[in-house]
């Protein structure tokens, strides 16, 4: 793209006194500033861009260009789950009747839209074996801090104010630690073994009458199932404590096994990663939090239930035990029509099918590159898997620099550095619904990089070659990044 005007800042492309809109007649026209009150006027008309139409245009669809998405190409990213959106989901979530629904209007008015909604928490219920889901959190990592309030509000009824420690592996996503420091609770580390799975020994030691809960996400963010659970589930129940499940990645659960059956209390899910819905950047999410009997009235309000004539309502009233409130209104609907959609558009059967294919993918790829990038923990895995960056370092390239090339070749980075317990990791993702051609073509991709690494590593050192922009300092783009236009005073 060598046009002057590409690159620059849509304020920067303004001329004064040029229009791109055509306004209807406004029912307001006529009034004058001197209608409003003298205290809400501005001293300043304020400064914004003045542009024609087709620059406007052209601009905003020459920045969405310079955006890798999944619709542009394949996304491995580990942990974060981009998979394929279905087209019919943006439909329903963009339906009038939907988008256009106020949260306060009367519940006779849109039952369709509770019915929705509540038909989607018994679904999640009976995909995880759990008794009753909320749909209010809007992430995962608020799905967390609701789902460990919940249990502290369990201990709390039954007058057991001392259980305030978390048990949390060390493998864990870093807003499990976070989400029970903002609830107030303590976080206990719980070890690793050596295949990446939760050291029960370490655990044991760990044990007592303080334990509100142990946290664990399964598969772990190595993509391992966690093949210990029984055993844990037992010994945390023992010493009085409830099991947290993170589900944010339940993909390949799906249609395998169920929390609620392996002896979990209370679990988060991420319909925008599990369920679908192109997310990224903070949003937008939906992080709905299961409980097993007993535990339903600690939900948080208002809820949406059914009533026994068959309609639909928000109860906001009082529930005695209940949490309270953990956000606006009901979370964040779109969301909710998305996962519903997909659900349906999928069916029983082929929900079934997730789980098995997203492990067999990710399998199929850890087989076909661990000659050329290093495989620290060697066992079968789940949708996910983790490299150790390639096996031969010796010309210096490191996961960054393979990471960036993969951008030339057409392709999204996998997870990089994440999780820390090693040192090049490469977490790779591939998600259940990629073709095998397209999957045979990353691993392709993965091979070439690896053999320039050997034959031209300043090639993949200074990658990418092919972007906008090459790499940018990123300690500098996180710590100080330049968000918004600053006007500056002539
Ligand atoms: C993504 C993720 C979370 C957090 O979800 P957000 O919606 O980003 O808040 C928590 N745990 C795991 C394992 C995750 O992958």
């Amino acid at each position: 793209m060598n046009n002057k005007l590409y690159g620059k800042l849509i304020i920067e492309l303004s001329h004064p006194g040029r229009k791109g809109y055509s306004l209807p007649h406004s029912e307001y026209e006529g009034y004058t500033p001197a209608d409003l009150p003298a205290n809400l006027l501005r001293g300043k008309a304020p400064e914004l861009p003045e542009c024609d139409e087709p620059t406007v245009v052209r601009h905003y669809t020459n920045h969405s260009a310079n955006n890798f998405g999944v619709n542009n190409g394949f996304y491995p990213l580990g942990s974060c789950t981009m998979k394929y959106n279905p087209v019919i989901n943006e439909e329903v979530a963009a339906m009038q009747q939907f988008a256009g629904l106020h949260p306060l209007q009367p519940a006779e008015t849109c039952q369709g839209a509770l019915r929705i909604y509540h038909e989607l928490q018994s679904m999640l219920a009976a995909i995880t074996g759990l008794s009753q889901f909320t749909l209010n959190p809007c992430a995962g990592a608020h799905g967390e801090l609701t789902g460990l309030m919940v249990i502290r509000a369990y201990h709390q009824s039954r007058g057991d104010d001392r259980r305030t420690k978390v048990l949390i592996p060390d493998s864990a996503h870093g807003t499990n630690p976070a989400s029970a420091a903002v609830c107030g609770l303590e976080v206990v580390e719980v070890k690793s073994q050596a295949d990446g799975t939760v050291d029960v020994d370490d655990l044991k030691s760990k044990l007592d009458e303080g334990v509100a809960c142990m946290m664990m996400t399964n598969p772990n963010t190595l993509g391992l199932f966690e093949h210990n659970i029984p055993e844990i589930q037992t010994l945390v129940h023992q010493c009085g404590g409830l099991m947290y499940y993170d589900g944010a990645n339940l993909n390949p659960m799906l249609g395998v096994c169920r929390p609620g059956d392996m002896g979990f209390d209370v679990m988060h899910i991420n319909l925008h990663k599990t369920f679908s819905t192109p997310h990224g950047g903070g949003g937008p999410g939906s992080g709905p939090v299961g409980v097993r009997a007993g535990l339903e009235p600690f939900l948080p309000t208002p809820r949406v239930v059914k009533d026994a004539d068959g309609t639909f309502s928000v109860k906001t009233g009082r529930y005695e035990q209940s949490l309270g409130s953990i956000g606006q209104f009901f979370g964040n609907y779109a969301v909710v029509l998305r996962a519903y959609a997909y659900i349906l558009t999928m069916g029983r059967e082929n929900l079934g099918l997730v789980g098995p294919l997203a492990t067999l993918n990710a399998n199929y790829i850890k087989e076909q590159l661990r000659d050329d990038y290093l495989l620290p923990i060697d066992s079968p895995c789940m949708h996910e898997f983790v490299f150790d960056g390639l096996r031969d370092k010796s010309q210096g390239v490191t996961t960054m620099d393979v990471a960036k090339r993969l951008l030339d070749y057409g392709y999204h980075a996998p997870t990089i550095y994440f999780p820390l317990l090693f040192h090049e990791s490469l977490m790779i993702e591939p998600t259940e619904n990629e073709s095998k051609e397209t999957i045979d073509g990353f691993i392709e991709v993965m091979h070439s990089i690896a053999r320039e690494a050997q034959t031209n590593p300043d090639e993949v050192k200074g990658a990418p070659h092919s972007t906008p922009i090459g790499r940018v300092d990123d300690v500098l783009a996180a710590k100080n990044p330049v968000l918004t236009w600053k006007h500056t005073q002539a």
